[in-house]
């Protein structure tokens, strides 16, 4: 990541201002008003110095595209900009983000804590390090301050937690769990993909290093995947960097132009989908097919106290409940939704349903999916943008669906 001469947002800025003006390179007395595109992945030189210099630095110069270029460059900017970092590192998508971060900190013999609820992708890739490269891994419960520093050892590197987790919307302590895990010399990363840096900014809260899968809220309109990693500190960046560039965890360019564009809406897309969640996570609370609701939003959540906390301006887009009907009203519900689609993923501008029991979650037992806190008629929304009512309409025709299915 350099600064290209860019005319550069306010600081003062609130974020959901600053996300509208990505900062743009100068050009001849006038300036574009959105970033350039650079297809280009190779850069020419006239001296062998400067591209050998170029070659020993993961920024500038710009040389070859699986090191940087100048549309990625904007993404990386915007991001780090918006999360308070020093430098963001993009990579194709979250989990090349999670991968190449995790792979750059850890060594054989280390030890990570991690929160028992991460994403799937993440676990399985902290099985396989623990399975193949003898990288031992204790589960703790988020909300347990106590369990997290008594799992923390001598040779533990790595704290990895999320903002708030999937489905249960459970919601880290940050600025407590960062706090201990500094104390020991430990590096917190913080997948902050559902609340996004509008909700949290894990930095200013002491976590070292932000993981999004910006495929999700970043990009917002389900049409590119990409991921980032944002650094509170700028050797930390480029040790990741150096990784990425390595592994060959790098971002599209055009990729990264439409993750820009679609950056320049978040304020208004979260704001939308938090205040449409809030109110879908009430009336569901109040229907008698409706057993539970998990959204951190509301005040019988077990997370809602830490959640009043840490996020400002609501407590994201994604719910779920528990249907009174078990496993078929589940079945029945996400296949009965017709504004909604029946879809894997999140943070899109439509709104998106699925099933635990027999999508995500459909590999564990009953069993195994009480253990995970998980009931067999779970369903889970990401909640677009569309009109609140609209949206109602149709999950209440899903519930009828529920009683005769
Ligand atoms: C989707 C997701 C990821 C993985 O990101 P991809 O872009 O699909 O690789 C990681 N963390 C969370 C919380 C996610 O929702």
């Amino acid at each position: 990541m350099t600064s290209n001469d860019a005319q550069t947002p306010g600081a003062d800025l609130r974020p959901a201002s600053r996300t509208v003006h990505p900062a743009v390179p100068a050009t001849d007395g006038s300036r574009p008003l959105g970033p350039p595109l650079y297809q280009s992945h190779v850069f020419g030189f006239s001296d062998t110095e400067t591209m050998a210099q170029a070659l020993d630095s993961s920024g500038s110069p710009y040389i070859y595209g699986r090191y940087g270029n100048p549309t990625i460059d904007s993404f990386e900017t915007a991001v780090a900009d918006l999360e308070g970092g020093a430098a963001a590192r993009a990579a194709g998508s979250g989990m090349g983000t999670i991968t190449s971060t995790l792979w750059s900190l850890l060594s054989s013999g280390d030890h990570v804590v991690a929160q028992n609820c991460l994403y799937g992708g993440t676990q399985s890739y902290l099985d396989d390090l623990a399975e193949r490269w003898g990288i031992e891994v204790t589960a703790v419960d988020a909300d347990d301050a106590a369990s997290v520093r008594a799992a923390i050892r001598p040779n533990t590197r790595v704290l990895f937690l999320e903002t708030i987790a999937n489905p249960t919307g459970a919601v880290a302590d940050i600025p407590r769990l960062a706090a201990i895990a500094r104390e020991a010399g430990v590096t917190t990363v913080v997948d902050n993909t559902f609340a996004t840096p509008l909700l949290c900014r894990p930095i200013e809260h002491g976590a070292d290093i932000v993981v999004h899968s910006a495929t999700k809220y970043l990009g917002g309109h389900a049409d590119v995947l990409g991921g980032v990693a944002v650094f509170a500190d700028a050797a930390m960046h480029e040790r990741v960097s150096r990784a990425s560039v390595e592994l060959g965890a790098a971002l599209d360019p055009f990729a990264a132009w439409l993750l820009t564009r679609g950056m320049q809406t978040l304020g208004v897309r979260v704001a939308q989908q938090c205040a449409n969640a809030q109110e879908l996570a009430q009336r569901l609370a109040a229907d008698s097919r409706v057993a539970a609701v998990y959204y951190p939003g509301l005040a019988a959540h077990p997370g809602h106290e830490t959640a009043r906390k840490l996020l400002t301006g609501g407590y994201g887009g994604v719910l779920a409940f528990e249907l009174t009907g078990g496993r078929p009203a589940g079945k029945a519900f996400a296949e009965a939704v017709r504004l909604a689609s029946l879809a894997p993923s999140l943070g899109d501008v439509k709104t998106l349903v699925t099933h635990a029991a027999s999508v995500s979650h459909r590999k564990l037992s009953a069993e195994q999916l009480a253990r995970a806190g998980i009931g067999e008629g779970l369903i889970r929304v990401s909640v677009g943008i569309e009109d609140v009512d609209d949206l109602w309409e149709d999950m209440r025709q899903a519930l009828d669906a529920t009683e005769h299915g």
